[in-house]
């Protein structure tokens, strides 16, 4: 309050006289301003399913009860009911994670790249860890693999070119100082052309053949195939220890995951959990009651009730009768739409060069001006601009936003009228 009459005679102080009312409004708008949620929701018409930037993957409905129901009251989160003992936070989950993706062990932190850095450090720290160098990859803010490779303590060894490496590259390399041979899915590009990389079931090979642990780091998680994207039981195969996000494709909460397949693999994941830093990289019980319902939920088969199933699996026809549905009323309310085939992105890192077939709705008008005033709205809304228009793509817009999305296309549309 005190700010809010403060900067309101510092504004006044550097230009001419205001009228009281002028000067109530404006008050009235900066404290508006200083309690309005800094983080709040906003519909996602972008057609990117997993946006980093928008939170990525939004709650099934079972999840969000589920962080509900532990949010506002004390949990058994380190206590064994049963024998009134300590208990583990990260034991809570490693059983369903073990049975859904069938492998020996489990673990859950609190995201990929934090789950990377556990497993480079508690296992392959003052060690060499064999890469490619078309792996060395940046996911997007500053997670640069050869960044975290150093702060973990462990040796990089960059074998093979940007476009070529060979199994034979990584045999190569094997040392006495080798820890790990270390796969990085490259998520977000494809290298086209000339190129070849060794497959896992290659460096698997060249693992056992020295007894090294093959690490994966898969990124989004796929559960069944999509396009070319690597599925989780691809990589438990062949890998010794896997990691992939929670907010990816699994469709969940931020957490990174790592799943241990082998022997080996169980015991370098039961190596990562009594690890020091695993305490500073772990979940919350937000987090856990959130994976812990949506784990379920996949255990049982209901994928329909998870958002982000949903948006991928949503055919074509539905989503044209969906925009076919939006242009009818936006029209009636007078803002003129054209229908436009498209792509929806899987987004997150997820199949690069992988579009969904979709319907957008293109809004007629000058298309950035259109954007930002969307984004401007209550609630915010994230359009896409293709081919100069502002597009508004339905598949990434959840159930029973619908009416919402139409009154704020509204309103951003007449703001820009007169
Ligand atoms: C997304 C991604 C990461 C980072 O995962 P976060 O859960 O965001 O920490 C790391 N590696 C790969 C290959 C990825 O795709």
């Amino acid at each position: 309050m005190v700010e809010a009459l403060r900067e309101q005679i510092a504004t006044e102080r550097g230009s001419s006289a205001v009228s009281d009312s002028k000067r109530l409004t404006q008050v009235e708008a900066r404290l508006r301003a200083a309690v309005a949620p800094r983080l709040r929701r906003v519909i996602n018409a972008s057609g990117v399913i997993l946006h980093t930037n928008l939170g990525r993957a939004p709650l099934s409905r079972a999840a969000v009860e589920a962080v509900a129901a532990v949010a506002g009251s004390y949990s058994n989160l380190e206590l064994d009911v049963d024998s009134g003992r300590r208990g583990e936070r990260a034991a809570l989950l490693s059983g369903l994670l073990t049975s859904l993706f069938e492998c020996s062990a489990a673990l859950v932190v609190n995201n990929n790249a934090a789950a990377i850095l556990l497993a480079l450090t508690a296992l392959c720290k003052g060690r060499e860890v064999i890469v490619s160098r078309g792996q060395l990859v940046e996911i997007g803010g500053s997670f640069r693999m050869p960044d975290v490779m150093r702060l973990s303590g462990a040796r990089m060894v960059e074998v093979g070119t940007t476009n070529r490496t060979r199994a034979d590259d990584f045999e190569q390399a094997v040392t006495t100082r080798t820890g790990a041979l270390l796969r990085v899915h490259t998520s977000n590009f494809r290298v086209s052309g000339f190129t070849e990389s060794a497959t896992l079931a290659e460096m698997a090979r060249v693992a056992r053949a020295h007894e090294l642990m093959l690490l994966d780091d898969l990124g989004s998680g796929a559960t069944e195939p999509i396009a070319d994207e690597p599925t989780v039981a691809d990589s438990l195969r062949h890998s010794d220890v896997v990691t992939f996000s929670g907010d990816k494709l699994v469709g969940g909460p931020q957490a990174g995951i790592v799943l241990g397949a082998t022997e080996l693999g169980a015991a370098a994941v039961r190596k990562m959990s009594r690890h020091p830093l695993a305490r500073a990289l772990r979940i919350d019980k937000l987090t856990l009651a959130a994976l812990e319902a949506t784990l379920k939920q996949r255990l049982t088969g209901r994928l329909e009730d998870i958002p982000v199933e949903r948006m991928l699996r949503v055919p074509v026809e539905e989503v044209r009768r969906r925009a076919a549905l939006w242009s009818v009323k936006l029209e009636e309310r007078g803002v003129r739409t054209r229908l436009v085939s498209g792509e929806s992105a899987v987004g997150g890192g997820s199949v690069p060069g992988h579009g969904l077939p979709t319907t957008l709705v293109a809004i007629e008008g000058p298309a950035s001006r259109l954007a930002a005033a969307m984004r401007r709205g209550d609630p915010p809304v994230i359009a896409r601009i293709e081919a100069g228009a502002c597009c508004l793509d339905p598949r990434t817009v959840l159930k029973g936003e619908d009416e919402t999305l139409i009154d704020a296309v509204e309103v951003a549309a007449r703001s820009l009228e007169g």
